[in-house]
């Protein structure tokens, strides 16, 4: 049954969206939550584990001091309340990839509560910023779970799967969930901010060093809850959970998808139903999980097997003292130091570029150029393929590589930009780009001059022009000799040779 879908101006003359969003955050702890297996991402399957994670009879659970401070620092730096004392839960439900039967997880008592996150919006007309606060309930820590693999089918799903797969690495190693309370108000905007949010918490998590916050390898992933009330009704309408939804561009998407629906589903005078839902990359629509349990059908209670977690406030308060600087202050002051416009700025912070323009100037290249490359070229080619622009397989060191053969004469900037569309195509290093496709410029005097030579006696009346001193006359020879070389030659040589040849 194929939905209807409400414009979204439409929509908004009669509802209101409410937004809440949930976002897993990996810890990159070297070890798993609860016992000492190790944590490296694309170990063969199912050798990280040990009794513990694997919930054998007997197996005791020991806390992960390490994952108790990430998770500290996420709260000091989401301005939340630390609980003094707080215990660990079990949330009994089965799942194949979740051995012990129940997920190790918090309830009523999260260590993180009562927060916000200022988030600068970007106005989809280049105006001004506008700063939107989002209210953090709580945050609290659990483990993950490890991972099914259907084999099989033809979308992955265990619809139509010969078999599944299932690796436990990933069961126990640290997770905390950060939850909004429901973000209202934010109208035609809702899926920019939902967008926002999620960018801004990446950012200030990965400023922690606490997780690598890459949301294509799972280490960062947003559940997003959308429901629609009555416009000015100030009741809360039944809100759908689209699950695992691994990028920023998919949150916007996720939200836009899920209120146009809503909208038709209400219009026709239907109910919106509670339940998962799965987001498909490739059209942008979600589609049904599984009906929605609520909080009382997983049998929460205390863990007996942890000890309650106790941090001092001499402890919470020396990690306060270490935060780093906070991501909108960290903002400003590279804009003053690169010199670069509001509009400037706005673009970069918005293409997710920041903390790679930042590498790359660590990395010797000029703000400038580096901005150059990573919104001109990167930025354009992960829009057209829907990628992450750190997914890119680009990085700062490959953008100061190809700036320094720039600025050393062996590629110009319609060459550099042919280094990039052969590395994003998986051709390799800029060097061996430049190796296969035949890219370098050619400064060579022997073979300028011989080029020069030639376009001086195909063009008779220009050279005589520029003999009689009309040097501006260059222009035309110069592009005669770049045509000859396809491009390749070392344009400001060319013009010296020509003028020697013709002073
Ligand atoms: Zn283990
Ligand atoms: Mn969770």
């Amino acid at each position: 049954m194929t939905p209807t879908l409400v414009g979204p101006d439409d929509l908004l003359e009669r509802y209101d969206p409410a937004l809440g969003l949930e976002v897993h955050v990996e810890l990159n702890t070297a070890t798993k939550m609860f016992c000492a297996c190790p944590t490296t991402f694309g170990a063969e399957p199912n050798t990280q584990v040990c009794p513990t994670c694997l919930g054998l009879p007997g197996a005791m659970p020991v806390v992960n001091a390490t994952a108790v401070e990430s998770a500290i620092k996420i709260g000091l730096a989401l301005n939340c309340e630390i609980a003094g004392w707080c215990r660990f839960a079990r949330k009994n439900y089965f799942y194949p990839d979740m051995p012990k039967n129940f997920q190790t997880s918090q309830y009523d008592e999260p260590i993180c509560f009562d927060g916000y996150l200022d988030l600068t919006v970007p106005e989809e007309n280049g105006g001004e910023g506008e700063i939107v606060r989002v209210e953090i309930e709580r945050a609290h820590m659990e483990e993950d779970t490890g991972k099914a693999l259907h084999v099989g089918g033809a979308t992955g799903r265990i619809q139509g799967a010969d078999h599944s797969l299932i690796d436990y690495n990933r069961a126990g190693i640290p997770l905390i969930e950060i939850v909004t309370r429901p973000i209202l108000g934010t109208g035609a905007r809702a899926p920019v901010v939902a967008r926002a949010y999620v960018a801004a918490l990446r950012d200030l998590v990965a400023g922690l060093g606490v997780s690598d916050v890459r949301m294509d390898q799972g280490s960062m992933r947003c559940d997003v809850n959308l429901s629609l009330s009555a416009r000015q009704s100030g009741v809360l309408g039944t809100r759908t959970e689209t699950k695992n939804v691994n990028s920023l561009r998919s949150v916007e998407r996720a939200v836009r998808y899920e209120m146009s629906r809503q909208a038709g589903i209400l219009d026709a005078g239907g109910s919106v139903l509670q339940e998962t839902r799965h987001f498909h990359e490739d059209d942008g629509t979600t589609s049904a999980g599984r009906e929605k349990s609520d909080a009382e059908d997983y049998r929460y209670f205390p863990e007996p097997d942890l000890v309650p977690v106790a941090p001092s406030p001499e402890w919470v308060e020396e990690l306060r003292a270490a935060l780093p600087e906070p991501p909108a202050v960290k903002r400003a002051r590279l804009q003053a130091e690169w010199g670069y416009t509001d509009l400037e700025m706005r673009d970069v912070w918005a293409a997710g570029a920041l903390p790679l323009i930042e590498r790359t100037v660590a990395l010797g290249t000029a703000p400038q150029p580096a901005r150059k490359w990573w919104l001109g070229e990167l930025a354009r080619a992960a829009n057209e393929s829907g990628d992450e622009l750190d997914a890119l397989g680009v990085g700062p060191a490959e953008v100061a590589e190809v700036q320094r053969l720039v600025e050393g004469g062996t590629l110009n900037d319609k060459l550099a930009r042919q280094v990039f569309e052969g590395m994003l195509a998986g051709e390799g290093t800029p060097s061996e780009v430049i190796e296969k496709r035949g890219l370098a410029l050619v400064s060579d005097d022997g073979a300028l001059g011989a080029a020069v030579d030639a376009a001086i006696e195909a063009n008779p009346d220009v050279a005589q022009k520029i003999r009689d001193g009309k040097v501006a006359a260059a222009g035309a020879l110069i592009g005669a000799v770049m045509k000859q070389m396809r491009g390749q030659a070392d344009a400001a040589r060319v013009r010296e040779l020509i003028l020697e040849r013709l002073s």
